[in-house]
């Protein structure tokens, strides 16, 4: 079995075996670009080591051996010859690029002997006794693992004793006492002299970047990210070129475009006379890689030229590493250059009309989450950079937010009307809040996890939210807020980023969110590809604008409970809950009918044909009860009857759980008037824009149902007075009446349910809620504990569950389907916006997924790369 390849002998298809890096110099050398040639050890070999207790066996070194023989042919120069050596950087390339891992190890092959012969070879001493120490210590430190700071605290110390500040300020005979020093750290360490035989140091090199790959760091990104533990890393032995052998050689990296806004100018920096990690050391200021076109217009005339080889070759934007020696260009790596939103939109869309890739391939070189970026107001890169960080929360709900602390929402309220910017800050939101965030612009929570009032509210409205944020501490009353030993008061300016949930301690200025042409165009693709519908989850006509500004195609969810929570409205649902007599509570009801029927009209004549899915009040009751002494005093003033009558009929209505409470469809099976007051509402206001949208047909969709006869209950109740609004209006609309599949029992039920529902939408929120019996509200606590432990590698009210969760929706898709064939199927839990589980319901097959306005883009993306 063959381990090792030459340059040569591999190719691009080869990534699995020789990993990223090595699988991309063979193609390098391939299409005829001066790489310094070398040879790669597979992912195999590494697999291989862990089988052989951690040993490189004999076959192997034996095979090593064979390739360094060919590449010393190639190069015309001998490993360990103590005249005029071949040296080597021996680095890590596993399949996927992975932080954490072994990186690099330069001038493999110095000893005290070969050193000489550097100096003499180059006629330059300096040179190679800084190459030397630099070996000493990245070897020590990258493969034996003594700590760094012991090499650089010798470095230091000689530039202090010298009174110099840089390191080119050394001299040939300070670098050689520097090698003496390092080499004496090393012997203390180690209880051993430093490797002095070559192919020694190449074996030891070699073990070390195998058994980096299951190094803690390197373990946990792959949980992290989901990279399998059984991929191996490659080896990389390449031989060295010099950036530091005068000021006829550099070193440097670039991208072929602009990797922050993707315009197609070559983005790159370089260091004349410099190895490897002096460009991002930061020691010395790196020049823009257009001024090589002055140093040497020969090397910048064939860089560029190179630049179009690569990026026609891979079709892609590439991040180039890059060595000049004595005049002569050497490329040590390239690869498919990391970029901000912006710049992989505008790439993607640049490819594609530069002939280099089709749409669909175009489609699949942006990371729908990354859109995000595109959709939201952001930080400015250098102000962000004075600014302190305080803590993270969770990131809830994305965009960048500064502005004056109040712990209020009426508080909140009057700051905004006065013109300040404010943000709102809470231990957690509650429905009264919802004015007070409508005017900050973020909102910042201690508790609840990414499914609370405050993220799902946030999100709705594509505000900035950081939520559950568990290192600040609010003090309501006081009006304080608390990081460690800060204390901010009332008024005090921080900033939030919802997008990573940092808190910083002071304003930042913003830079606005822009969607250009290139947008527009790419996203038009990305509908002519995609099967699946996307709708928006919207409560009011403001979220039905935004979510079509988006495009979206309809409005999957629209959850009337929030409709009330305004200042005016809420009284009358106080009393409509409270109400202990039918009387009382149709009498609070006809009040909220008119507003409910204007509310419906507006959000009909926004989405005009496309279709509305409209839910039944599912409040979760201890959302609106009063608490206040105030408010209770209020409502008993206007039902006319005392303030204990009020607070006892309060304190019978709490419950101990009421997110498993009286709620959704329980509240209409115990008042069926609701129901009715709202289907009423809604067939009233479709009648009444019938005249301007004639295909109107509003969805109704029953909450929470577990049971086939819950619906039916429902339904009966919802028909017959839509028939009565018929009658009375003597005019009829078409509507559809079906359900949410959100309790597990409706799951298991679906082929029953089928029959009474014209569609099914899977509110995965509560069908996670239920099926893991984790708290939607609390479960973020601990589920921090469950990520840290690697108990899970996922978040359950993020990503769809597929294999428990999504199995419950597996089985109602069929079983729903078989009994009714016409069924519509869709998803508006919060799950609905996220990539995975997008592509997780284009596979189940649904009609549609629902989300919040500002999600739809990320899900028309995801939508597309399914079908691909
Ligand atoms: C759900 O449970 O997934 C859902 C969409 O409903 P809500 O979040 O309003 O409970
Ligand atoms: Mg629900």
């Amino acid at each position: 079995k063959k381990y090792v390849y030459d340059f040569k002998e591999g190719n691009m298809s080869m990534r699995g075996l020789l990993g990223g890096k090595g699988a991309n110099l063979a193609e390098m050398t391939n299409i005829g670009l001066p790489v310094p040639q070398g040879f790669t050890i597979t992912t195999e070999a590494c697999l291989k080591y862990y089988d052989e207790d951690k040993k490189l066996w004999d076959e192997l070194l034996k095979e090593i051996d064979e390739h360094l023989e060919t590449v010393e042919k190639l190069q015309g120069k001998k490993f360990s010859d103590a005249n005029d050596p071949l040296l080597f950087s021996v680095r890590s390339g596993a399949v996927i690029s992975m932080p954490g891992m072994m990186d690099t190890i330069l001038n493999l092959g110095l000893n005290d002997e070969t050193v000489k012969g550097l100096a003499r070879a180059t006629n330059n001493e300096r040179f190679a006794y800084d190459s030397y120490r630099r070996f000493i210590q990245m070897f020590s430190d990258v493969a034996i693992g003594i700590p760094k700071v012991l090499f650089d605290t010798k470095l230091d110390n000689m530039k202090e004793n010298k009174g110099v500040t840089q390191d080119t300020d050394l001299d040939a005979n300070d670098l050689k006492k520097l090698v003496e020093q390092f080499k004496e750290v090393y012997k203390q360490e180690m209880k051993e002299d430093f490797p002095q035989e070559p192919k020694k140091q190449l074996y030891k090199a070699v073990e070390a970047v195998f058994s980096s790959w299951n190094n803690n760091r390197a373990i946990v990104y792959r949980n992290l990210n989901g990279i399998s533990h059984d991929l191996g890393t490659a080896v990389n032995v390449q031989s060295m070129v010099f950036g530091n052998k005068g000021e006829t050689s550099g070193t440097g990296v670039a991208f072929t475009r602009n990797p922050a806004t993707g315009e197609n100018k070559l983005f790159g920096e370089f260091l004349m006379n410099a190895q490897g990690e002096d460009v991002v050391a930061g020691i010395r200021t790196p020049k823009s890689i257009d001024t090589l076109r002055d140093i040497n217009p020969d090397c910048y005339k064939q860089f560029v030229d190179t630049t179009h080889i690569l990026e026609n070759h891979y079709k892609d934007m590439q991040d180039i590493e890059f060595t000049i020696e004595e005049g002569r260009l050497f490329f040590l790596q390239t690869r498919n250059g990391k970029r901000t939103a912006q710049a992989a939109v505008n790439v993607a869309v640049d490819l594609v009309e530069e002939g280099l890739l089709t749409k669909e391939e175009a489609i699949m070189k942006v990371e729908p989450k990354q859109l995000d970026q595109l959709l939201h107001p952001t930080f400015e890169i250098e102000a962000l950079k004075k600014a302190t960080m305080l803590t993270k929360g969770l990131p809830a709900s994305p965009g960048a937010a500064s502005g004056k602390i109040y712990f209020h929402a009426d508080e909140a309220v009057e700051a905004s009307k006065k013109g300040e910017e404010v943000l709102l800050v809470r231990q957690e939101t509650s429905p009264e809040d919802i004015e007070g965030m409508v005017c900050s612009q973020g909102i910042l929570t201690s508790r609840g996890g990414m499914t609370s009032h405050a993220a799902v509210v946030a999100r709705g409205m594509g505000k900035c939210c950081v939520a559950g944020c568990s290192e600040v501490r609010v003090d309501e009353e006081l009006k304080t807020l608390r990081v460690g030993d800060r204390v901010f008061k009332e008024g005090d300016e921080i900033s939030l980023d919802g997008s990573t949930g940092a808190v910083y301690d002071a304003k930042i200025a913003k830079a606005k969110a822009e969607l250009s042409g290139k947008f527009g165009k790419f996203m038009e693709w990305v509908n002519e590809v995609k099967r699946l519908g996307v709708y928006t989850n919207a409560d009011t006509p403001r979220d039905a604008k935004q979510g079509r500004i988006f495009g979206a195609e309809g409005i999957g969810l629209c959850r009337t409970e929030h409709m009330f929570f305004s200042e005016n409205r809420i009284p009358a649902v106080r009393r409509m809950i409270i109400s202990r007599s039918l009387e009382e509570r149709v009498k609070a009801l006809n009040e909220l009918l008119p507003m409910q029927r204007e509310d419906f009209y507006g959000i009909f004549k926004e989405m005009r044909e496309y279709p509305v899915v409209i839910r039944l009040l599912d409040p979760p009751l201890h959302e609106f009860l009063p608490k206040e002494e105030k408010d209770l005093q209020d409502i008993a003033n206007s039902m006319g009857i005392s303030y204990e009558d009020i607070r006892d009929r309060v304190i019978e209505l709490e419950e101990f759980n009421p997110m498993l409470g009286h709620r959704g469809c329980r509240l209409a099976v115990s008042y069926p008037e609701i129901a009715r007051m709202q289907a009423r509402a809604i067939i009233e206001a479709a009648i009444e824009i019938k005249s301007e949208v004639p295909n109107i047909k509003p969805e109704i969709m029953v909450p929470l149902v577990g049971h086939i006869n819950e619906l039916k209950f429902v339904k009966e109740q919802m028909v017959d007075e839509i028939n009565k609004v018929f009658a009375e209006k003597g005019e009829k609309v078409e509507y559809l009446i079906g359900t949410m599949i959100e309790v597990p029992r409706a799951a298991l039920t679906a082929d029953q349910i089928a029959t009474e529902a014209d569609f099914f939408s899977f509110g995965t929120n509560d069908l996670t809620q239920m099926t893991f019996g984790f708290s939607r509200d609390d479960s973020s606590r601990f589920l921090a504990d469950y990520n840290n432990k690697k108990v899970f590698d996922f978040a359950p009210f993020e990503q769809v569950d597929q294999i428990g969760v999504g199995k419950l929706m597996k089985m109602a898709v069929e079983d729903g389907r078989k009994s009714n064939p016409d069924l519509i199927l869709g998803i508006c839990g919060e799950h609905g916006g996220d990539p995975s589980s997008v592509e997780f319901c284009n596979a189940l097959g649904l009609t549609y997924v629902s989300c919040s306005p500002y999600r739809v883009p990320i899900a028309r993306l995801a939508a597309a790369q399914a079908v691909i």
